[in-house]
């Protein structure tokens, strides 16, 4: 293999690792977001089930406090009824008592269903607690590792960028040219023909005046796709 051929190669083969560590470097800040979104959303149910347990225990209080303001004005009407002479006033309070005791006892079963919730809310919302937990840590050590991995790719690019450097300084620059213009597409500049003589890149047949150059070492792009290529010695 020509001494152009191998030095392309092995510049080809620092862009390319180069280029693909670029690609996943700008892939990690939405991988990033994306797990913290999520955490976000778990969060947001958590308060929301949190809040269904608050308002349910809330509700019972009301309840509870209506029940006992009812109960005072039966007792407070009871009193009342002991003093009164007259029967229709006394028959009066006591049809105003039943109507309050018909009150406590629908307040009653408002409780009861209430109680039922509060177990059901209670229960979903420790689950809840308990799941976002694990969850948390992990998705939170998640995001470490690819902050993490951020900073090495940054450092792996870095280096080999510096390493290119005695890998380019090898090359004529007509073919350097000619090697950064097919660069600029991120696909592999240099590309192998094979012995049917079809080009690697485009997979189309080059010509036989094409071949024969090649065959020589010669510096050539394919007629096709004008990507530099090499037989395989
Ligand atoms: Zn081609």
């Amino acid at each position: 293999m020509k001494k152009w051929i191998e030095n392309l190669l092995a510049l080809q083969d620092v862009d390319m690792q180069i280029i693909n560590l670029k690609m996943r470097l700008k892939m990690l800040p939405k991988e990033i977001k994306d797990i913290q979104n999520k955490i976000q959303r778990e969060e947001e149910i958590l308060h929301n089930a949190k809040g269904d347990f608050q308002h349910t225990e809330l509700a019972i209080k009301q309840t509870e406090s209506a029940i006992n303001q009812l109960n005072e004005k039966i007792s407070h009407l009871q009193q009342q009824s002991s003093m009164v002479k007259k029967n229709t006033e006394f028959k009066a309070m006591l049809s105003e008592i039943d109507q309050f005791k018909e009150k406590i006892s629908e307040k009653e079963t408002e409780e009861i269903l209430l109680l039922d919730q509060l177990e059901e809310h209670k229960n979903n919302f420790k689950a809840k607690e308990k799941q976002f937990e694990a969850d948390k840590s992990n998705l939170l050590d998640e995001v470490e590792e690819l902050k993490q991995m951020e900073v090495e790719i940054k450092e792996q690019i870095e280096n080999l960028q510096n390493s290119r450097k005695d890998f380019e300084c090898k090359i004529e620059s007509n073919v350097l040219g000619l090697y950064k213009r097919l660069l600029a597409k991120g696909t592999p500049p240099m590309v192998k023909v094979n012995a049917s003589g079809i080009c690697g890149s485009c997979h189309l047949k080059i010509t036989p005046q094409t071949w024969t150059e090649a065959k020589k070492g010669a510096v050539i792009s394919c007629d096709n796709c004008s990507h530099l290529i090499y037989l395989n010695d």
